[in-house]
């Protein structure tokens, strides 16, 4: 029961939908009570031929029910009941004549079969077009509409006894407003799995936006989207004071030359955690490129050259292991601050320019 409950649940906050043969059971158990009810007031008004029709209809919603929905053959079960509640309300309004409204039923088919097509599975929907058999069945609902409502004016009805014509109230509004539930139960069928696909939608883009913003081997943001963030900053706040830094690892090809590429690739990973860890929220990074990374820092420039010596710092102090062999890395930082105006680019290569005379005045350093 609680499982239920929390299923129901999931269903109208759009994070599931209904399954098919759940979906398709509820609807023949549904068809087979209505009919049922016939079955009685048929019985009562004494219509001994649509009593029959209506028990055979009973047992053929069980049946279906149970069959084809379990054998998932959602579409031979649609056009089942369709014709089934073609003919039935048919035979009936033909017999009982006007007032009984047994071919409004017959209008619910219209959006039952448009919903009932879109959710089945994609190889029934490709083979057939999602619209054909539901504009088909439109169309067979429409004709007969039109069709039995002339003949209603035309022939007199079968079983025109008291006993029947009493229930007519009952049936004329029994039927309406089965009708209506129907009706309201396929819109809001359709708007939760509208729903739900529109979150699953959501969901996918927020996904790929994730994996096209990042770089996959560190996981850090990749130039574009540090690129992105800087430039919305600034035109989020005219005196936004930041500074960047490269941070280029000390020779990183000696790292590759002698341990290989794939721990080469695990020491990008654990600078870039050791930066991760030593930046606040507001700060950012991304890979800049090979063994280079980019780092928006902001505040003053004390900000700036406390955060790049403690990266510098962190790095220097990780010891990295390959079997029984410990090695350690450094990396040498460039820091250059923003003049309000300034382009990214030009501001990257005064960085860049820092870290050079780094590398060519011992590397494993901090140059402002
Ligand atoms: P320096 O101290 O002057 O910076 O020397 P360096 O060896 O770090 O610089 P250099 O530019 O000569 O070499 C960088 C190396 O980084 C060469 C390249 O193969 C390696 N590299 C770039 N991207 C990756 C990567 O994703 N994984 C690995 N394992 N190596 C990479
Ligand atoms: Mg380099
Ligand atoms: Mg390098």
């Amino acid at each position: 029961m609680k499982e239920l409950i929390h299923k129901i649940r999931q269903i109208f906050m759009s994070t599931r939908v209904i399954e098919n043969h759940v979906k398709y059971q509820i609807l023949c158990a549904g068809c087979s009570v209505i009919h049922f009810v016939f079955m009685v007031l048929m019985l009562i008004g004494k219509v001994d031929f649509l009593f029959v029709l209506n028990v055979l209809a009973t047992l053929f919603y069980l049946l279906l029910g149970f069959v084809l929905s379990s054998k998932e053959k959602y579409k031979s079960l649609f056009i089942a009941a369709f014709i089934e509640v073609e003919i039935n309300a048919t035979i009936s309004s033909i017999m009982l004549g006007d007032g009984y409204e047994f071919m409004i039923y017959t209008l619910c088919l219209i959006p039952g079969a448009f919903y009932l097509a879109h959710t089945w599975p994609a190889e029934v929907k490709n083979k057939y077009g999602i619209s054909v058999i539901p504009s088909i069945s439109t169309l067979i609902v429409g004709i007969m509409y039109v069709l039995v409502d002339v003949m209603n004016a035309v022939i007199s009805p079968v079983y025109a006894e008291e006993s029947i014509l009493k229930l007519r109230p009952i049936f004329h509004y029994f039927n309406i407003m089965i009708a209506v539930v129907l009706l309201l139960a396929f819109s809001i069928l359709f708007a939760l799995e509208v729903r739900y696909i529109q979150k699953l939608l959501n969901d996918e883009n927020s996904r790929l936006g994730e994996i096209a913003s990042r770089d996959p081997l560190t996981k850090a943001f990749n130039r574009r989207s540090l690129y992105n963030i800087i430039n919305e900053e600034i035109d989020n706040d005219e005196h936004l004071k930041f500074g960047l830094i490269i941070l280029d690892i000390d020779d990183f090809k000696k790292i590759n030359d002698t341990y290989g590429h794939v721990v080469g690739d695990q020491v990008l990973v654990r600078v870039a955690s050791v930066m991760k860890e030593n930046l606040r929220e507001n700060d950012h990074f991304c890979r800049w490129g090979g063994e280079e990374f980019l780092l928006m820092i902001h505040g003053s420039e004390e900000d700036y050259a406390i955060v790049a010596e403690r990266i510098r710092d962190g790095i220097e102090k990780q010891v990295l292991h390959v079997d029984e062999t410990e090695f350690f890395v450094t990396a040498t930082l460039g820091i250059a601050e923003y003049q309000t105006g300034i382009q990214i680019r030009t501001l990257v290569d005064m960085a860049d320019q820092k870290m050079y005379f780094g590398k060519k005045h011992g590397k494993n350093q901090v140059v402002k």
